[in-house]
């Protein structure tokens, strides 16, 4: 199963076809071409910093070529919020379909739901489904959600990362 946002990653597009790198060629059949890509890094980077990971930032968190993980703590845009008890109700933009969810983390730029069911029996496509969020329970969140609107970035099972739209 390949990843739905390969056509426009420039990881992939860099390191498909560097057949000279095993590492490379197994990053891309791991993650971009295989089971792993829920979990790449550079999907969790763009949810938690609301732009495009660094050209070489490799999905398994290394940058391309070291043994160094890319230090983010300095880089990070937006505060991120651990929630506890954040029970909400989103509804799949543009469908009757909704359902309920915890809110796991919240910043600025985005937020991460755990799902009670499987994306798959709600037939969400992340890069094609947008979901609003109907409601939350206030008091759980440390600040006002403004945009009720967000995009599903990266899943992996029942978690979810989101950007606001
Ligand atoms: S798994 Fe990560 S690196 Fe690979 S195509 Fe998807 S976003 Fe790009």
């Amino acid at each position: 199963m390949s990843c739905e946002h390969s056509k426009d990653c420039v990881y992939y597009r860099t390191h498909l076809y560097k057949s000279n790198s095993r590492q490379s060629r197994f990053l891309v059949d791991s993650y971009c071409e295989g089971t792993l890509h829920s979990r790449c890094r550079r999907l969790h980077y763009k949810t938690e910093f609301c732009k495009e990971a660094p050209d070489d930032l490799a999905p398994n968190g290394y940058l391309v070529g070291t043994h160094k993980k890319l230090r983010v703590e300095n880089t990070r845009k937006f505060e991120r919020y651990k929630i506890k008890n954040g029970a909400c109700m989103l509804q799949v933009l543009g469908t009757k379909k909704t359902f309920s969810a915890w809110i796991v983390d919240i910043g600025e730029g985005g937020v991460r739901f755990e799902l009670s069911i499987h994306p798959k029996e709600l037939e969400i496509c992340p890069e094609k489904s947008l979901l609003r969020i109907l409601g939350y329970s206030i008091e759980a969140i440390p600040f006002p959600i403004t945009k009720e609107v967000v995009k599903p970035v990266w899943q992996n099972n029942q978690v979810m990362g989101c950007s606001f739209a």
